[in-house]
């Protein structure tokens, strides 16, 4: 069986990108969200097998996110998504539990490397 992912950005465009890696590699991306809020309603729903999650985005941002998506499943497997300039903010990830990192404009092979060591 494919593994299951939640795509989060507020770009749809960037969703978009990430969609046509995935799926072109084996991956079902099961639902897409455009904020935190939306990314943890849709967690619960869908329970993922790894999460893609951008960091800056309105109503509630990456970060806070992840961090209540590891209150729900603590070994909820999450992928930030950073742009240039967010290594503080990437930091702040990996301590709260995020597996790795892809950084904009995302690099096919980068993003499967990433997945493929979060979740085999
Ligand atoms: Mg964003």
């Amino acid at each position: 069986m494919s593994k299951r992912i939640l795509i989060v950005d507020d770009a749809a465009f960037m969703r978009m990108m990430i969609k046509d890696i995935l799926s072109k590699n084996g991956y079902e991306v099961v639902a897409e969200a455009a904020d935190g809020a939306q990314a943890i309603e849709l967690y619960k729903e869908h329970k993922p097998d790894l999460v893609t999650m951008d960091i800056t985005m309105p109503e509630m941002d990456g970060i806070t996110a992840l961090k209540e998506i590891k209150k729900i499943n603590g070994d909820a497997k999450v992928i930030m998504c950073s742009a240039m300039g967010q290594q503080a903010m990437v930091i702040d990830a990996i301590q709260a539990g995020a597996k790795d990192f892809i950084v904009k404009p995302f690099q096919a092979d980068r993003v499967l490397e990433a997945i493929s060591k979060s979740i085999g």
